[in-house]
């Protein structure tokens, strides 16, 4: 099978050409444009800007994306789009692509949950059999996830709040230091003492694999202004800073991540993996953390490379190949929805938007 994808729930335009089966899928292309410049000067994504981004960029992705796979679009065998979740102009933009391509070539279109494009993504970078269990960790999102299959997902718990990557993102902020926070905060964490500030460890005396990151950006923001001299901040204190946050950040999901490991391993003893995805991943000192809990408990650590671990059309292409062999294809009533749970991964699933 040959699969098109295509992305653009965020801001970065993606399109992508995978050949294969579930389980054994190829990467021929993948491009992603991000837009990063266009929203800089406003400290975060403006919607309106994304959506108008993603109209102009999804047509000359698709192109370049079938180019560098050396095929037509007459070869490929179907089209599959995020359909949510995410901001609703992007995601409109791409399924109109999508679904002017459907139209225009006859090909079957597949709509493809977001998440279950970053969830399954362990499955096309190492073909990793089901069950397993996932920490999608990105700047969006923060949960655990249990994935029986395609579209069997339960969520075993999550961020109650911000994601982790919005946090290192705002204490990049408070600390003056350049975006993505992730890793400007790492780099300057490993030349800190992450002993010299206590950042609070939230909801670890709470049972369950619920998280919460936004009280240690307050707790940032007060130790950064009660080490502040006038309006400088010391370059020693800042390292501090950043490493005693990452400290609290690594404690808390290395302690949930034991907490979620339990819960599946009493479902599933036998050949337990936990895959991690998302931006997020990219961490060393969190990928580290992770790797030694599996370690300790015979659990195989797996982590897509980054370019397939941040957002990009491959996993939404591969999602579609996985739910197209459970024969599933959407019709041009396919909606973009802005919100939609994991646990109804199949739009065919939901009730409502059709
Ligand atoms: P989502 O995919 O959930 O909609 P997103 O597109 O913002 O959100 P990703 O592209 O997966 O998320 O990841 C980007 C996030 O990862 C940013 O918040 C960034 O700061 C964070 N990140 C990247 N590298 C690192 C790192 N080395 N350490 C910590 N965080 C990192
Ligand atoms: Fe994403």
């Amino acid at each position: 099978l040959i699969f098109l994808g295509i992305e653009s729930s965020c801001d970065d335009t993606g399109a992508a050409v995978l050949r294969g089966q579930p389980g054994t899928a190829h990467v021929l292309s993948s491009v992603v444009v991000g837009q990063n410049d266009l929203h800089a000067a406003f400290g975060g994504v403006v919607p309106e800007i994304a959506a108008r981004a993603h109209a102009e960029k999804l047509d000359t992705c698709v192109i370049e994306a079938l180019a560098q796979a050396g095929l037509t679009l007459a070869q490929v065998d179907a089209i599959a789009v995020t359909a949510g979740p995410g901001l609703i102009g992007g995601v409109l933009s791409g399924v109109m692509c999508a679904k002017g391509l459907a139209v225009a070539t006859g090909k079957p279109l597949i709509g493809v949950n977001h998440l279950a494009g970053h969830a399954l993504t362990p499955r096309l970078t190492d073909g990793i059999a089901f069950p397993y269990l996932m920490l999608l960790v990105s700047g969006g999102h923060c949960q655990f996830l249990m994935v029986r299959g395609p579209q069997d997902f339960t969520r075993l718990g999550g961020t109650i709040d911000d994601a982790p990557g919005e946090a290192f993102d705002k204490t990049a902020r408070l600390l003056a230091l350049p975006q993505p926070g992730g890793p400007s905060v790492e780099a300057e964490a490993l030349k800190g003492d992450p002993k010299r500030f206590p950042f609070p460890r939230p909801l670890l005396d709470r049972e369950g694999c619920d998280m919460s990151f936004s009280g240690l950006k307050t707790a940032l923001l007060r130790t950064r202004d009660s080490v502040m001299d006038g309006d400088a901040l010391r370059i020693g204190d800042r390292a501090d800073l950043c490493a005693g946050f990452q400290a609290a950040v690594v404690d808390v999901l290395r302690e949930k991540t034991r907490r979620a490991l339990a819960l599946y391993l009493a479902e599933s003893p036998a050949q337990p993996t936990l895959a991690v995805a998302g931006g997020v991943a990219a961490n060393t000192a969190i990928r580290t953390a992770l790797m030694d809990l599996c370690a300790e408990t015979g659990t195989t650590f797996t982590a897509p490379p980054l370019a397939l671990c941040t957002d990009n059309a491959a996993m939404i292409a591969y999602a579609g190949i996985e739910r197209f062999a459970l024969g599933e294809v959407d019709d041009m009533t396919l909606m973009a929805r802005p919100r939609w749970p994991l646990d109804t991964a199949s739009p065919s699933m939901l009730g409502s938007g059709k």
